[in-house]
């Protein structure tokens, strides 16, 4: 199960796998993995799949 950090900053791109195509997310948000990575989860906006983002191990301001 992944912890939610917070809601994400600003709007969120990821890859949909569904559409095959980079879409914007809905409802995205922080999350820390098991593993401790951190990622962005959210909804594809077309059709509702949940889209994981992952992020570097380092995080930017
Ligand atoms: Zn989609």
């Amino acid at each position: 199960m992944a912890q939610v950090v917070g809601p994400a900053k600003g709007p969120v791109t990821g890859f949909c796998v569904k559409c095959r195509t980079k879409r914007e997310l809905k409802s995205s948000e922080e999350v820390v993995l098991k593993n401790g990575r951190r990622a962005i989860r959210g909804a594809c906006s077309v059709c509702g799949t949940m889209v994981y983002v992952f992020m570097g191990s380092r995080k930017k301001g």
